[in-house]
């Protein structure tokens, strides 16, 4: 390969290894290195921290064309939204957005490397794909709704390319949008279409949702359409973290109606949990264990919830004199912890914690049962056993 330039993306969770990538770049291959992605649009002086040519602030792909034909001497000035190393001053760079996000092409995958791409939960070839870009809710700790406000996509698009993913070959297409359910009236649509087109008998597809938002009707459409798994936050079983504090603004009893009638109906649950909230205690962590056991859902996943910039939780933080602003310079080049909003005693008592909350979960022996029988029907048992070890590495790691 040699490449005329190289574009890295950037989020606040990799940047140290985004700035050895490209010192690396920079000495193998000597190229303009364009910089983008959430870290970048929300501090964009990471772009000379880093040792990144080009930075692009906000959505990249018309960004990284401009750049590209500025490069080859086609246009001599730069748009708005992109900023180079010698950039001091940020005011008047606005993040380009693109209104239509129709107007992008399907991604481009290549079916070389299709067998790298597998999910712990199917058999079968799997990618991934967005149907929407956005969120409209505004919880505390999340980028995304800073990132460009929500878009979604024709429904005819979408299930083109399904269809056109099947045809390459692929058996489960996991949606990544932040919710596929933001407008009904839309996800009935889609729905529509994949059972029009029987596309509901050659693909699986998951997807995250606002469970607050899925009503039982909801449930049966995706069900008809093909969708295995939801997967959705809920983040703390304390109603009162989730909604007073983290401002999720999602009730316990609707989540828990939602999570049990998605079983009933054969779709899959996924819940989402985060450790080291604001007001976190003891007790309300063991409210957050209760919670998931009640639940009774297919997976769970619990993290240590991080700080990220630009965030509401970061302005918190800031203002407790919890986080020092300098350390976003520091995490490009030190290899040092995410920071994240201790209440308990630190680090190691939250790994504890979280290490419990797995464990209960995914060590019950009836859990373990079920997961056995349902992998031997679904015929997907060696997919399983290699999750299962995957996730007993990392739990060693924790
Ligand atoms: S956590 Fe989910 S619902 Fe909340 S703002 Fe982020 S993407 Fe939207």
């Amino acid at each position: 390969l040699s490449p005329l330039l190289v574009g890295v993306y950037v989020n606040s969770f990799m940047l140290h290894s985004s700035y050895l990538i490209i010192q690396r770049i920079k000495r193998i291959l000597n190229v303009p290195v364009i910089v983008g992605g959430p870290h970048i649009t929300t501090l964009p002086d990471a772009v000379k921290e880093l040792g990144a040519d080009y930075g692009i602030i906000g959505e990249g792909e018309y960004g990284l064309l401009e750049i590209a034909r500025y490069l080859s001497g086609e246009i001599d000035n730069l748009p708005d939204n992109i900023i180079t190393r010698e950039t001091t001053s940020f005011d008047g760079f606005t993040p380009s957005i693109i209104e239509d996000i129709d107007r992008l092409p399907f991604p481009f995958r290549s079916t070389r490397n299709r067998k790298i791409y597998y999910s712990p939960f199917y058999r079968g070839p799997v990618t991934t794909m967005i149907a929407s870009r956005g969120c409209p809710f505004r919880c505390i700790f999340c980028a995304s709704p800073l990132l460009g406000r929500y878009r979604l996509r024709d429904e005819n698009s979408v299930v083109e390319e399904m269809s056109t993913l099947v045809r390459s070959g692929y058996r489960v297409i996991q949606f990544q949008d932040d919710a596929i359910n933001i407008n009904r009236k839309w996800l009935y649509r889609f729905c529509d279409l994949i059972v029009q087109r029987g596309l509901n008998k050659q693909v699986v597809w998951d997807c995250n949702v606002r469970i607050d938002l899925l009503d039982l009707e909801d449930l049966n459409i995706l069900k008809a359409a093909g969708c295995e798994m939801i997967r959705f936050g809920v983040e703390s079983g304390s109603n009162y973290i989730r909604n007073e504090i983290l401002k999720k603004g999602m009730e316990d009893e609707k989540i828990s109606i939602i999570a049990r009638e998605a079983r009933r109906r054969g779709i899959k649950t996924l819940g989402y949990f985060m450790l080291g909230l604001p007001e976190e205690t003891e007790s309300r962590i063991d409210e957050t264990k209760e919670f998931i056991r009640g639940l009774n859902l297919d997976y769970i996943d619990v993290s240590i919830s991080v700080i990220l910039p630009g965030t509401r939780l970061e302005k918190m933080a800031v203002e407790r004199g919890i986080l020092d602003p300098s350390i976003w310079k520091r995490l490009i080049t030190q290899p040092l912890d995410m920071p994240c909003f201790y209440q308990m005693n630190g680090l190691n008592d939250l790994r504890s914690y979280q290490r419990k909350l797995l464990t209960n979960f995914y060590a019950n022996p009836h859990y373990i049962l079920h997961q056995v029988v349902d992998s031997i029907s679904e015929n997907r048992l060696m997919t399983s056993v290699r999750s299962a070890l995957l996730l007993f590495r990392d739990y060693l790691r924790y």
